[in-house]
């Protein structure tokens, strides 16, 4: 896979070429909904800001940032995928200690969202003013995880989701079934990791003729009783089902609003929706991805999550009636 080539395309990666330029700012938090190829990510970009060519990817630099090896940046976590205080310790102590190689010092810090609190708070000064020549990288899915405070001292970059045709493109030399990989990227969520995971599951097909089904005829309060007992049905699926309508409704407003030529499969479905307008796609898309949001929590009651989300679907469609 060459990610780069998506990566490169991205605002976030022309932020950071500016900004190379007229001078780095000292902390980024990079958002990425891809988890399972955040850290990928953040390496991409630390190639950006270390290597003299913009990231080539031959240099030494460049070599020893792939395997993590370059003595001028460091990885956290260390070990696992949570970032405890002893990593934030480490990182406050060794932020002091000059460059080796070259002229900057690097820091990236991946699955931020993870970090608890207290790390959080005890990273903050080390954000706000850290020594001199340091470059703090924090890559997080989400910034609701992250403390208000510490959200104020970064500047913000963010890797917007992928069309489907990105993906597909992508990840076509590991997942071979043009079918397969088609649906897959639709229900990906814009994110390569999520859509490679789902390539092959079995119940995918039946999970999004599920959420289009819903995305064009849920219109009366008799159809969320319909359609309550049928996502129950599939109660453990509930968030792949979230996400999927989703992307429905993401792409449904790129289409009305004229923007971004997008290759959906799945527009051709969800074509019948057209009592949705731009307000109530939007209500939907708010609220369907809250409704995600809620399924990942571990306390959550699907039966009321499940009529929740289908009542507002409902209620975005009256509100904002044409
Ligand atoms: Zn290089």
């Amino acid at each position: 896979m060459d990610r780069g080539g998506l990566l490169g395309r991205t605002n976030a990666c022309k932020i950071v070429k500016n900004d190379k330029k007229s001078g780095l700012f000292h902390a980024y938090l990079l958002l990425d909904k891809d988890e399972k190829y955040l850290r990928e990510t953040l390496k991409f970009f630390a190639k950006l800001i270390l290597c003299d060519k913009d990231g080539c990817g031959d240099c030494r630099v460049c070599r020893l940032l792939e395997k993590e090896n370059f003595a001028d940046a460091v990885f956290f976590p260390k070990n696992g995928d949570k970032i405890l205080t002893d990593d934030v310790n480490a990182l406050i102590e060794d932020s002091y200690i000059k460059p080796l190689e070259g002229d900057k010092k690097l820091y990236v810090v991946a699955g931020a969202h993870n970090m608890p609190a207290p790390a959080q708070n005890k990273l903050l000064k080390t954000l706000e003013e850290p020594p001199e020549n340091v470059v703090i990288l924090l890559g997080a899915t989400n910034a609701y995880a992250l403390l208000p405070t510490v959200r104020s001292r970064v500047k913000t970059l963010e890797i917007p989701p992928f069309t489907e045709r990105e993906i597909a493109e992508e990840l076509k030399t590991i997942c071979p079934d043009g079918e397969k990989l088609a649906l897959a990227a639709a229900c990906g969520d814009g994110t390569l990791g999520r859509a490679e995971e789902l390539y092959g599951d079995e119940q995918l097909e039946k999970l999004f003729d599920l959420a289009a089904d819903i995305v064009v005829n849920m219109n009366s309060s008799r159809d969320v009783l319909k359609y309550s007992a049928l996502l129950l049905k599939n109660k453990e699926r509930l968030s792949d089902i979230f996400a999927i309508a989703s992307s429905l409704f993401r792409d449904m407003l790129a289409q009305a609003e004229g923007g971004a030529v997008i290759d959906a499969r799945a527009l051709k479905k969800v074509r019948g929706a057209a009592n949705f307008n731009a307000g109530a796609l939007i209500y939907a898309l708010e609220k369907t991805e809250e409704a995600e949001k809620r399924a990942s929590a571990y306390n959550a009651n699907e039966t009321m999550l499940a009529e929740w989300w289908l009542f507002a679907i409902l209620e975005g469609k009256h509100i904002w009636q044409k």
